[in-house]
């Protein structure tokens, strides 16, 4: 029989937003069991880029009981339905990643097969037609899901949302504070630790020493505990995704606030567009190896919507992951476990689904390595398949007009892509093991847009009659176009929400 005690003490180190929702998180769901301490420097700066969200950040806000509306007014956030590729596979293509299902299965087969067939022969438009959450977006509109209709496609329209980070960070400081959480201003300067390599305490520059029992590292890239402490160690993925370099900058807003964020490729990498209600986020990702730093900046800044807020800031990464995201007491959420560009917005994802995976695996005094080991397992094979999404896009392009892309093109990928992309090739088969991030239809959308093409379809897709085949397909389309024809525009939708602030909070 075990004889370890609880956890008392929890230090956070870092106050960006891996910090903040570790710390909103663990002081809602602990329930005020666990004395909590954030410790943050105010002369080094967070982050502050990330913008685009998927549909898991609602269960995390759900989870915390935040009010949606409060929580677009205070991060002055918009809706997000997808993401647009523009240039991708050829350059003048484009298509949307949209979150949500395509049309409707029929018997045991996935509607994908039935329109892969006659897409194929030639008979069906285009995917976007039987996607609600594309369709939407293109037409610039929004509503939220109904569910008091379940046999409408508008029960279903999962969302995410476009964020101002640092209002993002600071709304959830609040929540955190009124929780419990102790704020400490200050560096830390100095890490102390126990005969056995467990942290004992962080050492402040005015001297004083925090201790504790479990320290979450959210430092950002520099892995203050994680790596220059415990020197846990990187796998470093830039044979795969080349990126290291983003110049980021905000500009005005074109006055149409569209509920989908766009990536454009460039021709060493891709820009971003993320409009928030106050103003645009736009950052130009690109691989140091390929093109100058001078040279990403003048792209980036000859290609805004509006006037520059502000000089472009440069930010410089490595993609690839910490070896082990929990080692000793310390367990690295955020920058500080890893890095993958932001091109399908999954860091604050990763950051909700360590912390979520922590409350899963939370320790005793005692640290059970069988615990922490089957933590890291789960947060490696997460990370591992995320990276295979994102390499796709890169690698599945007719793309050779540039050094770069023609890299890409032809670089090695990882096994488990590479059976993935066989799979799709043969009949259009996509399985989803073990619950990983993203599911059929992503993948469907994106080796689709992409324009890898299978060499068949599933063969029981070729049961149905032709004339039956067109009328469900022609069928789903025509309910999908009657769906966003009743839809109110993006526009009006988050001018209600704004108008519906109270009085005290109107004029922040
Ligand atoms: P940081 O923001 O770097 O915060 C680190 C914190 O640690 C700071 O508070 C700092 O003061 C503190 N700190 C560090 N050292 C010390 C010390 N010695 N003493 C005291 N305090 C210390 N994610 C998305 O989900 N969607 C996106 O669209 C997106 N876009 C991105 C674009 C780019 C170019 C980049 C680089 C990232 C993007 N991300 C995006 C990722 C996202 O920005 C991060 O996941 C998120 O901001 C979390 O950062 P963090 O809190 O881990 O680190």
């Amino acid at each position: 029989m075990k004889t370890e005690t609880p956890l008392k003490n929890i230090v956070i180190v870092g106050g960006g937003t891996a910090g903040w929702m570790t710390a909103a998180s663990l002081s809602h769901l602990l329930r005020g069991k666990y004395a909590i301490r954030l410790i943050e420097s105010d002369e080094i700066s967070t982050v502050g880029v990330g913008e685009s969200t998927i549909p898991m950040i609602r269960l995390f806000n759900t989870t915390l009981g935040i009010n949606e509306d409060e929580f677009m007014r205070e991060t002055k956030a918009t809706f997000k339905l997808g993401i647009e590729f523009a240039d991708w596979g050829r350059a003048g293509e484009r298509y949307m990643h949209g979150f949500g299902v395509l049309g409707q299965p029929l018997w045991t087969l996935e509607f994908f097969q039935y329109w892969l067939r006659a897409w194929q022969a030639g008979k069906a438009p285009d995917l976007e037609h039987y996607s609600l959450n594309r369709m939407a977006a293109r037409a610039g509109k929004f509503m939220r899901p109904q569910p008091e209709m379940p046999n409408s496609p508008l029960a279903d329209i999962p969302y995410a949302f476009h964020l101002d980070a640092g209002l993002y960070a600071r709304y959830l400081r609040k929540f955190a504070e009124s929780r419990g959480v102790v704020r400490s201003e200050g560096k830390v300067v100095e890490v102390r630790q126990h005969d056995n390599g467990f942290i004992e305490s962080v050492v402040m520059e005015n001297g004083l020493a925090i201790g504790g029992d479990l320290f979450i590292d959210c430092s950002g890239f520099r892995g203050l505990l994680i790596e220059q402490t415990l020197k846990t160690g990187f796998e470093d993925w830039s044979h795969w995704l080349p990126c290291d370099r983003a110049w980021a900058v905000p500009c005005e807003s074109n006055g149409k606030l569209q509920p989908y964020t766009r990536a454009t490729a460039r021709p060493a990498g891709w820009q971003w567009r993320i409009g928030l209600q106050h103003r645009t986020g736009n950052g130009h990702v690109y691989a140091s190896r390929f093109m100058s730093d001078d040279e990403a900046a003048s792209i980036l800044m000859k290609n805004l919507d509006g006037k520059a807020l502000a000089e472009p800031r440069m930010l410089r990464f490595t993609a690839g992951k910490r070896k082990q995201v929990w080692n000793k007491n310390v367990v690295a959420v955020g920058l500080s476990s890893g890095f993958l560009e932001p091109l399908e917005s999954t860091s604050i994802h990763l950051i909700q689904s360590t912390v979520s995976r922590l409350l899963n695996f939370f320790p005793d005094t005692g640290f059970d390595q069988a615990d922490i080991d089957e933590f890291n397992r789960q947060c490696e094979f997460e990370v591992e398949r995320i990276r295979d999404f994102i390499i796709l896009h890169y690698h599945a392009t007719e793309r050779g007009d540039t050094p770069f892309w023609d890299h890409c093109r032809t670089m090695d990928i990882p096994d488990t892509l590479r059976r993935k992309l066989e799979l799709y090739k043969s009949n259009g088969r996509v399985i989803r093991e073990n619950n990983e991030l993203f599911t059929e239809v992503g993948w469907q959308q994106v080796f689709h847009g992409q324009g890898v093409r299978p060499r068949g379809h599933h063969p029981l897709a070729g049961l149905l009659d032709e004339k039956d085949l067109l009328g469900f397909l022609g069928n789903i389309e025509q309910v999908i176009g009657k769906c966003v024809d009743v839809m109110p525009t993006h526009d009006d939708f988050i001018a209600a929400i704004v108008a519906a602030a109270p009085p005290d909070t109107a004029r922040r």
